[in-house]
């Protein structure tokens, strides 16, 4: 296993990121869609963590799984909001013991309907602080093309987002659905002295309602030119929609890849056929 920023170096890479399942309906789908995927030899695969800790047992146990059964490189999701300092040094540990080298630190949210304590640790930051201090880890950020929905402005998001990158490794955005976001996110990150590697996060659009609620929650924009693709699909059926999504994705990723994007993160939501699609359309 390895480094994500010594995979990074090799060129274009291209990842998965995968949900730990709920049930054994979700474990099998799940496994279908690792098996089909790792076909496309991802340069490591990224797998996230439930708002508050709620998949903390599910999350470790898939990305030691990954990486020491499975033959890929693995990242851990890692979140501060709801967790104490000592909860979050805890885990980290267990990752270190059980040999795992890259961690995506994560602010995070806290879980719907919670009333507990806010967390010890406030940002993203401070946690990106306390994974180096424990280990030898590879450490990611996320970045906000569009910017944080709980950022006072577009400029101190930027500010923030420049701080941490340059305290970390490299950063994977929330997704977007117009090439501009990014490069002006990168622009600006260069602009604060930071250059470091920023993976394109991609979220297909193969589905109306969930893009809408999503693109909601994360404040990504949901272009009216990409809803009336979609909505001009309906009609004929589900099939047709995500095939507007898999164009529109592969025209993204073209566009980003021409301006020499590190890599692409693709959210799968455990489903292989769409990110295997766009993998066919760009011959990865
Ligand atoms: P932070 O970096 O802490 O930033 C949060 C807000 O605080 C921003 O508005 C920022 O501008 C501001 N800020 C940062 N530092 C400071 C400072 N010093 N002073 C004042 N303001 C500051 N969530 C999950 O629960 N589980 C996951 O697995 C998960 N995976 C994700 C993967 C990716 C690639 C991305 C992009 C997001 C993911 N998220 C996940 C969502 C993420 O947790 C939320 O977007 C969360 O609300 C913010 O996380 P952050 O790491 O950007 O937070």
């Amino acid at each position: 296993m390895a480094h994500i920023p010594q995979l990074l170096s090799r060129g274009l890479s291209c990842s998965f990121e995968f949900g730990p399942p709920r049930d054994e309906k979700g474990e099998a789908t799940l496994a279908r869609t690792i098996e089909e995927l790792r076909k496309r030899d991802p340069t490591y695969v990224s797998v996230t963590y439930g708002a508050g800790g709620s998949t903390r047992d599910r999350t470790h146990d898939l990305v030691v799984e990954i990486n020491n059964e499975m033959g890929l490189t693995a990242m851990a999701h890692l979140t501060c909001a709801a967790h104490t300092q000592a909860d979050l040094e805890a885990l980290i540990v267990r990752y270190r013991n059980a040999g795992i080298e890259n961690i995506l630190a994560l602010g995070g949210d806290a879980p719907v309907g919670y009333d507990g304590p806010a967390g010890e640790l406030q940002y993203s930051s401070e946690l990106v602080a306390l994974i180096r201090g424990l280990g030898d880890f590879s450490v990611g950020v996320a970045a906000h093309p569009e910017p944080h929905p709980r950022s006072i402005s577009l400029a101190a998001d930027r500010d923030h987002t420049a701080e941490k990158l340059a305290s970390a490794d490299f950063a994977i955005t929330q997704f977007f659905f117009e090439a501009r976001h990014y490069f002006d996110l990168v622009d600006a990150l260069a602009q604060r002295g930071v250059t470091k590697p920023v993976i394109a996060g991609i979220m297909p659009a193969t589905s109306i309602a969930a893009i809408a609620r999503m693109a909601q929650l994360q404040g990504s924009e949901f272009p009216e030119w990409l809803a009336a693709k979609l909505y001009a699909a309906e009609d004929q059926g589900p099939a047709a929609v995500r095939a507007v999504g898999v164009e529109e994705a592969t025209k993204l990723c073209e566009e980003l890849r021409a301006e020499s994007v590190p890599g692409f993160q693709f959210f799968t939501l455990n489903l292989a056929t769409a990110t295997r699609e766009i993998c066919d359309n760009l011959g990865i």
